[in-house]
């Protein structure tokens, strides 16, 4: 998950927030104390003004990369903490606050950016230490090293182990979302699109036929008699019904027909840009398929069924609401069902 930057998911956001309005205090705090002269003078210049180096090249690079905003405000806002750290440096002498501010920048990396920066950054500033223990720059005793060196391995497991944390919060937020998103569009019973998702496809549907001057099919189905059947046999096995219906249309249609559940026993399905040659056949063949069904409900009972429809020829330059079409294919299935059921009834 590289791209769970800022911005994608609002939990990581808000500690970031937070995260970086305590670095910005934590530093200001330094920065006025040593101002003050309340802490001792640091004198770790040159390792804070690479940091500063290296931030400018992250910041670069990170800027180039993801186009947020809310990425550039966070960069921007690091870029500011360490010039504030390496103007305090600069001023003073030696800088006992050095372990703190290192490892706190390294949290607030793991948290903020990704990972991979994350680990440059831990990296980096293990090298730095080394290189100033190795070469003696600052006359760091041993203990101080090794405190040094500790802390920031530390810091830096807490920060990965943070970031897995914040990483598979955001992917269960992500798949939470999309499950809610399918939730709200597909009908549990039948695992098609319900009657909001056939509004809201068909609707877009129309408009692209009115575009490219395509006309639309309108078929609506209604299972005959099926509160008998419910009746009969009980709810479940109405319920086997339905689903049994919509397997068997489904390998009529075509993988664009939209085929949705509106209403109980009620379904409609829109063919885009078909002639009515086709649309004759398709509804032969789903009048048929319907009749010759064998519905197997408990372990010694076949039923059959019928289906009626009502279908409309969308003529999209003059239609501009689907409601209504679905108004003329119901009143075509009305005439359907008052006729003897079992057939299709053109509008
Ligand atoms: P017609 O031939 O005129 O369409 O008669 P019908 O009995 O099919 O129509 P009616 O509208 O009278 O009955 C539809 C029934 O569908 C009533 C309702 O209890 C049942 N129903 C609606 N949703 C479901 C469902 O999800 N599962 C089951 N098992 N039955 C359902
Ligand atoms: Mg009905
Ligand atoms: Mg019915």
């Amino acid at each position: 998950m590289d791209k769970n930057i800022l911005g994608l998911d609002s939990f990581k956001y808000n500690v970031t927030r937070i995260s970086l309005f305590l670095a910005i205090i934590i530093t200001f705090v330094f920065f006025v104390l040593r101002l003050l002269d309340i802490i001792p003078r640091p004198s770790l210049a040159t390792l804070n003004t690479t940091s500063l180096l290296f931030f400018l090249i992250a910041m670069y690079v990170c800027l180039l990369k993801c186009k947020n905003k809310l990425y550039t405000i966070q960069l921007v806002t690091y870029f500011v903490i360490i010039t504030f750290i390496t103007l305090q440096t600069v001023i003073a002498k030696y800088n006992v606050f050095l372990p703190v501010w290192v490892d706190f920048t390294i949290l607030t990396a793991y948290i903020t950016t990704n990972k991979k920066i994350a680990i440059i950054i831990s990296v980096y500033s293990l090298f730095a230490l080394f290189f100033i223990k190795l070469f003696n720059l600052y006359n760091i005793d041993a203990f101080s090293f090794m405190t040094l060196i500790m802390s920031l391995v530390a810091f830096s497991i807490l920060g990965f182990l943070i970031s897995l944390q914040l990483d598979k919060y955001a992917k269960e937020t992500l798949e939470q979302s999309k499950k809610l998103e399918k939730l709200a569009l597909i009908d549990e019973l039948t695992q098609i699109f319900n009657r909001r998702a056939f509004f809201k496809i068909a609707q877009k549907l129309l408009m692209q036929a009115k575009r490219e001057e395509k006309t639309l099919t309108l078929i609506m189905m209604d299972i005959d008699h099926f509160k008998k059947i419910n009746d009969t046999y009980g709810h479940k096995a109405g319920d086997i019904v339905l689903k049994s219906f919509v397997s068997e249309i489904q390998k009529i249609i075509r993988q664009n027909d939209l085929f949705a559940r509106i209403g109980g026993e009620e379904f409609v399905l829109l063919l885009y840009d078909t002639s009515e040659k086709d649309v004759d056949a398709i509804v032969d063949k789903i009048l048929n398929a319907i009749r010759n069904m064998h519905i197997s409900i408990n372990e010694n009972t076949m039923i059959q069924i019928t289906v009626s429809l009502g279908i409309y020829i969308i003529q999209s330059y003059n239609e501009d609401n689907i409601q209504q079409a679905l108004i003329n294919a119901d009143k075509a299935l009305y005439v359907a069902k008052k006729t003897g059921r079992n057939k299709a009834v053109y509008y």
